[in-house]
């Protein structure tokens, strides 16, 4: 088979990256080519590469320029730098194209045995990629307490789980589960969970399914099978969808992608592996599934299927890498491994494989916001440092505000509420919320009463950060603190 002269050719971005990279790619790439598809490689250097030339963000000016005008992207796996001021090539790419969505596949292969092997285990975790607590907002409030914020958008959940059910839609899959953890952040996981919910009857095919996710790491362990298509936010996505890739063989085969708006790059989940570089042993197979990946968002569906199933053949007649190797097996090198998967193109696994379609996303309304309704302050919470009690702090706060336009509603520490009326305090940190409300709650507070609270406070305590208690069309936008109920 050879580059025919008729066919679509496209232009992609490759990155050899490092460590064992090189060697992946190389053989990624002999692969597809070998099938026959018309691929143009501009390649690019992005990680140790750029760093060696002095690129503090890891990623070349004419790299970024050419992923732009590619829009596709096939990379090895980048060097983490560890030097001062360099920044990971690999958080470089994602936030310059906003890759809103990390995708990894987790299916069982013929001949890569597993104790879950037999189950019919074919997943893909959708992974919002770009807010959530990975926005990297942290603040070392006192000496002893640090904070992150973690911080989700409608726009950021709307696009991450219309990339979910048309990956379904596209992969002929009959269910969607959306995993947070909604039941105790109410308004941030709350929000994906809501968004989900809001959307899913777009996709009338489509089961769409809630599921904490506490509870869907167990279920993906016990019963792995259930799942098709699991959507949830950066940080749960994180840690499930490493696990799922433990139930399946590892790293060695494991693929994802990393989808922006018009932008799509992929690459293998696992990273340089150095103490295995130059020694021709590493698993192609990971990578190779990630140009599967790569071939399907092409529209090269079969070109993409003929190396699926060349793939799987190979594992299935024996042929691994010393990562999947069985205990009496000589491993294969990565460069035979990739002459026998090219030697299979073209031959059919036994296996089940699943159809797929182009994908097609909804074009998303481009909004800064929600409509805006009623929006109104009705109060504010001050954070103090301070080493009183908890009510030798209050009763130092009410007089400092006395005759301002707020009360004291309470104080919280670390979330739970220890002023007033507390029969037994928690152990406590020197990091306290105030929680300050208009008295008269038909009247919004004005930034200058706030400015004036805050002075006031400012008078007698050291205060590190206020969040205004906003109220959306009746609906407060806070939480209650643990134990404030009790009051009511
Ligand atoms: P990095 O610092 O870039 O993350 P790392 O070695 O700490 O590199 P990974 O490269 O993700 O982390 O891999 C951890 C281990 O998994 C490797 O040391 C290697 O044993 C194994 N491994 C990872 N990728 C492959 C592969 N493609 N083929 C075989 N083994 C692999």
């Amino acid at each position: 088979m050879g580059i025919l002269a008729d066919k679509r050719v496209h232009r992609v971005t490759l990155i050899e990256g490092d460590g064992i990279g090189p060697e992946v790619v190389r053989a990624v790439r002999r692969v597809v080519d070998a099938a026959g598809v018309a691929v143009l490689w501009d390649e690019q250097i992005a990680g140790g590469a750029a760093f060696r030339k002095g690129i503090a963000s890891g990623v070349p000016a004419e790299t970024l320029q050419s992923i732009r005008t590619n829009r596709v992207a096939l990379k090895g796996p980048l060097a983490t730098p560890v030097g001062d001021g360099e920044k990971s090539a690999n958080v470089t790419l994602r936030k310059v194209f906003e890759t809103y969505a990390n995708v990894r596949p987790v299916r069982e292969l013929a001949g890569v045995e597993t104790p879950f092997s037999g189950r019919g285990i074919d997943l893909v975790i959708v992974r919002e990629n770009v807010e959530d607590l990975y926005a990297g907002i942290e603040h070392q409030q006192t000496e002893g307490v640090a904070q992150c914020l973690k911080l989700m958008s409608r726009t950021g959940c709307e696009k991450v789980i219309h990339y979910a059910f048309a990956l379904a839609v596209a992969e002929g899959r009959k269910s969607v589960h959306c995993a947070t953890k909604a039941n105790i952040m109410k308004l941030t996981e709350g929000l994906m969970k809501k968004t989900f919910e809001e959307i899913a009857p777009q996709y009338p095919g489509i089961r769409a399914q809630h599921i904490i996710i506490d509870n869907c790491a167990h279920e993906l362990v016990r019963r792995p099978e259930q799942f098709e298509v699991i959507v949830t936010s950066n940080m749960n996505g994180d840690i499930v969808s490493d696990l799922a890739s433990g139930l399946t063989g590892g790293l060695g085969i494991a693929p994802a992608a990393n989808v922006g708006d018009g932008v799509a790059i992929f690459e293998a989940v696992h990273g340089t592996a150095p103490g295995m570089a130059g020694l021709d042993a590493a698993n192609p197979a990971a990578l190779l599934l990630s140009a599967v990946m790569m071939l399907r968002h092409l529209g090269e569906l079969e070109a993409a299927d003929a190396i699926d199933h060349a793939l799987q053949v190979t594992l299935a007649e024996g042929a691994r890498t010393a990562d999947i190797a069985r205990g009496d097996e000589i491993p294969m090198s990565t460069t035979d491994f990739t002459s026998a998967v090219i030697g299979n193109l073209g031959r059919r696994s036994a296996q089940r494989s699943r159809e797929h379609r182009p994908l097609a996303l909804p074009r998303l309304v481009r909004r800064p916001g929600q409509p805006r309704g009623a929006t109104r302050t009705i109060g504010v919470d001050v954070f103090v440092q301070s080493d009183l009690s908890p009510a030798a702090l209050g009763k130092s706060i009410e007089t400092l505000i006395a005759g301002a336009s707020f009360r004291l509603q309470m104080i919280s520490n670390r979330g739970t509420k220890v002023y007033p009326h507390v029969a037994d305090l928690p152990d406590l940190v020197d990091h306290f919320r105030c929680r300050l409300v208009v008295h008269d709650p038909a009247f919004a507070a004005t930034d200058a009463e706030i400015l004036d609270l805050v002075h006031r406070i400012g008078r007698g305590h050291v205060w590190m950060h206020i969040e205004k208690l906003r109220d959306y069309d009746g609906t407060p936008g806070f939480t209650r603190a643990q134990g404030e109920d009790a009051e009511r």
